[in-house]
């Protein structure tokens, strides 16, 4: 029965992160640099609010869209740290998790044959949610930006059929960001055209050297754009799954019938936990943004001793090193160095096949892990 399977489905590949996560937990005594996620424990003040709310019989649905507190908390947090103006009656929905934001975004604004622009190399997650949706993503090339997509790079994909733009910054798997003047310049191509920009903006309080800048501040694009973003990254909650859309009424007025046939509503106990981190944690990366600072200095500092060239990441906790000059394909370069030297990494072509010829290195992890996975890669390369 195997041939009634939906074949959008049937063709989804495993992403390539998976693929080595699977392949690490058979060398138990590997290092591992693959994971996406923080490895700070979610702040204290945040488990005793789910527990009340455990222990107050907060357990059954919520509201479609989310706690109205919660929305009113999210819409203060955006407007308070990136000046965004949305209202939390009708413009705001709480989602399970950036990704499901991503999905009832997708799902609300593709038609079949709609183009999906995507700059690369970028997080894996977009084109699956694009083709289940019969969109059709076609990757736009920055890696002669820097991995910055820049108004140019993009204006020559642009077509009639061109229904949404994904922007990602701080992305992932670069850390590079889309400064002020070059996010100008893409309103200023884009303003007023037929297309969305969907702005997954999760890693927006893990930035580094510049304060974050959202497409949807600038006013020409607002009524255009879908803001993605939600407490993974910044409060180490990527278990809790809670995101957040924000967008236009008239747009969210669609999201919202998608989402509640999708999922009715995200977890109770997740949105108290939520509401606790946005009303008395609105700082809580800070701390933790110190430290991923500080060891991305050391892994970026090293990797340049080394010999790799690679952009200075602003944000995130990635490092995308080029290995172009061993003559090895990410794949067999990632294979090699788990064979010979028990580190992991990711290959950079599971970010799109722009990412062939890098690594994705993830800092989210200890020093001590991240020195012992420095010293084995420098051994690793000079008997490459
Ligand atoms: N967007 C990007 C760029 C990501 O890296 C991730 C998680 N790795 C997500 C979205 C999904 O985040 P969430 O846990 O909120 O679903």
């Amino acid at each position: 029965m195997e041939h009634l399977i939906n074949p959008s489905v049937k063709d989804i590949q495993i992403s390539g992160i998976r693929k080595i996560a699977n392949l690490v937990s058979q060398y138990p005594d590997a290092v591992s640099l693959t994971i996406g996620q923080p490895d700070f424990p979610t702040p204290g003040h945040i488990l005793e609010a789910a527990k009340r709310a455990i222990d107050a019989g907060k357990t059954i649905y919520t509201p479609n869209p989310g706690l109205i507190e919660l929305r009113q908390a999210a819409s203060a947090f955006v407007k308070s740290k990136y000046g965004l103006e949305y209202s939390p009656e009708s413009e705001v929905i709480v989602t399970t998790g950036a990704s499901q934001a991503l999905d009832i975004t997708l799902r609300t604004i593709l038609e079949p044959g709609s183009e999906v622009l995507i700059p690369g190399p970028i997080y894996p997650g977009y084109e699956p949610l694009v083709r289940l949706c019969g969109g059709v993503p076609k990757y736009v090339d920055t890696r002669a930006s820097g991995f910055k997509l820049t108004a140019e790079l993009l204006a020559p994909h642009i077509t009639d059929q061109t229904r949404c733009i994904i922007l990602c910054y701080p992305s992932n798997p670069t850390g590079r960001v889309v400064d002020a003047q070059e996010l100008a310049a893409i309103a200023s191509l884009l303003a007023g055209k037929p297309i969305f920009v969907i702005s997954d903006e999760i890693y927006s309080e893990l930035i580094y050297d510049q304060p974050h800048v959202s497409i949807a501040a600038i006013a020409a694009m607002r009524d255009q754009t879908i803001v993605i973003n939600g407490l993974s990254k910044s409060h180490s909650m990527t278990g809790w799954r809670i995101g957040f859309a924000f967008a236009p009424a008239y747009i969210s007025k669609h999201m919202v019938k998608v989402h509640q046939y999708n999922v009715t509503c995200a977890s109770s106990i997740s949105q108290y936990a939520a509401l606790e981190a946005l009303t008395n944690g609105v700082d809580d990366a800070l701390p933790m943004k110190a430290a991923y600072m500080e060891r991305r200095d050391y892994v970026y500092g090293r990797l340049l001793e080394m010999g790799f060239e690679l952009e200075k990441p602003e944000g995130a906790f990635y490092l995308f090193p080029s290995i172009e000059r061993f003559k090895l394909s990410s794949m067999e370069f990632t294979m090699r160095l788990l064979d010979e030297q028990k580190v992991a990494v990711v290959p950079g072509d599971a970010f799109s096949s722009y990412g062939e010829g890098y690594i994705r290195i993830s800092y989210a992890y200890g020093m001590e892990v991240l020195e012992t996975a420095m010293e084995r890669l420098e051994r690793f390369i000079k008997k490459l």
